[in-house]
């Protein structure tokens, strides 16, 4: 008797064996026959804007990590380079499958055109196509009421059966994982804001072309605000930042220069190692004020640098020009006289940049653009339908205190420690400082 054909497990941004729904249904539904995953490296997404190698970098390591892991459950782990109906294609006729299993995906708008490819071919091969939910966001979702006791509905049930299970984590591990679901959710329900302003009243406000020297100093790390030099710079270098500092970048390029969220938005999307298409849109629109239902989160680069790097190590160490610059004036180097600048080597638009903008001057600006606008009747009109498509529905003291669910898992859970992505890493102070 011929063994049955084999269920192949389409692995996209789910690398792991713990918690892998689709793993376990493929398992499942192999009825101990046999199942194989696939990882595509896709030419199209490889290309995308907001591709960097560093993404493609991170994902071989995963692979690496991944394939012994499932050798353990007994699954080959294979990997082809290739336009993905093509090589699901290729291993169909190669092996036979007839059911494709996979994770819903709230990606770019590459990724979902080619998920709609893959999904009429699936049909017109006659191969049965399972995509399962990994996450709390939800596909095709109605209307955000109710969205959060869908979302405790998942977060609340099992983890999906593969060998070892995992622990849950504390408080502040359940909250990120409402903010992970919840700003994925957006790009899910509206994959526009992709490209489009979430409020399309602010339409033209910075639609301009793109001021390339500003867009180039900021990418660079070139503004002459430590804070916001020194953060783009340990990004470029590690890819990665705590999200008051990504918030901080992003405040900057939108309200200080002025400059549009998508160019800007696409060069953070290619350093970020965890670049998440959902979170990333919908947070660039949030902290670049075009949601019309956030408040504007304007940061004041100078008063930042003072707070969150009291000591400036963290700015000594990313900003190699201002080394030597005493500590008084090194949250603002440009106020330095001459002679302070000759003594620590340090000419203030030679050695290290001038201030590209005023900020205090951009941000009266900033804010006078907006306040027209957002008292505008379409502006507040639109509002409304904004929030009620991408609006959280928790009330001032939070969705916790009412809900048993959320107040069983709030139980459970450890006291949250201090919260590390409002902070600066290597913030303490150095007696090296001069
Ligand atoms: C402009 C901007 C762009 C961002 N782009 C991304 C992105 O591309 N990918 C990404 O994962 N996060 C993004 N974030 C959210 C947040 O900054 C990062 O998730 C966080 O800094 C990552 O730190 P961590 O790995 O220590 O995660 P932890 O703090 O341990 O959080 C664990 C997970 O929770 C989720 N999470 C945490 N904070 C947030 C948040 N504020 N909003 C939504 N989800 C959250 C993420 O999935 C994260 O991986 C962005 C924030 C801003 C302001």
């Amino acid at each position: 008797m011929s063994s049955p054909p084999p269920v192949c497990v389409w692995l996209k941004r789910d690398l792991r064996v713990a918690d892998h729904p689709a793993l376990a249904a493929a398992v499942e539904r192999a009825r101990g026959g046999a199942v194989f995953a696939v990882f595509l490296y896709e030419p199209e997404v490889l290309a995308q804007p907001e591709w960097d190698a560093s993404h493609t970098g991170f994902q071989a390591e995963c692979l690496s990590d991944l394939a012994p892991a499932l050798a353990r459950l007994g699954i080959r782990l294979v990997t082809r380079r290739g336009e993905a109906v093509a090589m699901l294609e290729a291993l169909r006729s190669e092996t036979g499958f007839r059911l494709l299993v996979a994770h819903e995906e709230t990606g770019t708008g590459v990724t979902y055109a080619r998920d709609r490819r893959v999904r009429r071919w699936a049909r017109e091969a006659g191969v049965e196509m399972l995509e399962l939910p990994q996450t709390g966001v939800v596909r095709r979702l109605a209307s955000r009421n109710g969205w959060n006791r869908l979302w405790e509905g998942r977060m609340e049930s099992p983890q999906a059966a593969v060998p070892r299970a995992t622990g849950r984590g504390g408080l502040a591990v359940i909250e990120r994982l409402h903010w992970h679901c919840h700003f994925m959710q957006k790009l899910e329900d509206e994959p526009a804001i992709e490209f489009h302003n979430m409020l399309r009243a602010v339409d033209g406000l910075r639609e301009e072309p793109v001021d390339a020297g500003r867009l180039a100093a900021w990418q660079t790390g070139q503004t002459g605000y430590p804070l916001v030099d020194a953060c783009m710079r340990s990004l470029l270098a590690t890819g990665w930042l705590t999200f008051r500092m990504r918030a901080l970048l992003v405040s900057f390029a939108s309200y200080s220069l002025w400059l549009h969220w998508r160019p800007t938005g696409l060069h953070l999307a290619q350093q970020f190692l965890d670049f998440e298409p959902g979170i990333h849109w919908s947070q660039m629109q949030m902290q670049s004020g075009t949601t019309g239902i956030n408040t504007l989160r304007i940061y004041n680069p100078t008063k930042q640098a003072m707070e969150q790097d009291p000591h400036g190590v963290f700015l000594r160490r990313w900003l190699p020009e201002l080394v030597a610059v005493p500590k008084a004036y090194l949250h603002q180097p440009w106020t330095m006289p001459a002679d302070v600048q000759a003594r620590a080597g340090c000419r203030i638009g030679s050695d290290y940049p001038a201030p590209i903008v005023d900020h205090a001057v951009a941000l009266r600006e900033a804010k006078a653009r907006f306040a027209t606008l957002r008292r505008s009747p379409a502006a507040v009109a639109e509002a409304r339908d904004v929030a009620l498509r991408h609006g959280s529905r928790r009330d001032r003291r939070g969705a916790m205190q009412q809900d048993p669910v959320r107040r069983q898992l709030r139980k459970r859970a450890r006291p949250a420690p201090p919260d590390p992505q409002r902070l600066l890493p290597f913030a303490e102070p150095d007696s090296r400082e001069p």
